[in-house]
């Protein structure tokens, strides 16, 4: 299947993830890794995510690990996430924080330097584009 660019909001990427789970969509970034949990079709990403993502791996310079991308509402309700979640649009993302303490010092900080909206939790760092 083709690649599907949203006319009615060009800032968002709708990709059937079964088309190429392994199709790069930024240096360093899988489609799948975007993909919600729940093995559905459609993958959301919004531009300005992928445009921020890919600064922040720029300036961190390691492998960044996405736990959570884009979620389905059904996904999203089973979790327990936020019902205006901004995973929902694609324009979230959480990130395993490593185990390394001046690597994760590094990535919390690369992440409130480059995203609009940053908040560490206790496993993850979630990122958005609000
Ligand atoms: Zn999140």
């Amino acid at each position: 299947m083709e690649n599907i660019l949203d006319a009615n909001n060009a800032s968002l990427v709708l990709i059937t993830r079964n088309e190429k789970p392994n199709r790069q969509v930024i240096d360093h970034f899988l489609l799948k890794e975007f993909a919600c949990r729940d093995m559905s079709e459609i993958v959301i990403i919004s531009y300005k995510l992928l445009h921020h993502l890919d600064i922040a791996r720029r300036m961190y310079g390691k492998p960044m690990i996405i736990t959570s991308g884009y979620r389905t509402v059904s996904y999203n309700k089973n979790i327990g996430g936020h019902p205006y979640s901004h995973h929902l649009t694609g324009n979230a993302v959480d990130l395993d924080i490593p185990e390394d303490y001046s690597l994760e010092k590094s990535l919390v900080t690369t992440c409130m330097t480059v995203f609009p909206y940053c908040r560490v939790m206790t496993d993850y760092i979630h990122v958005d584009c609000r």
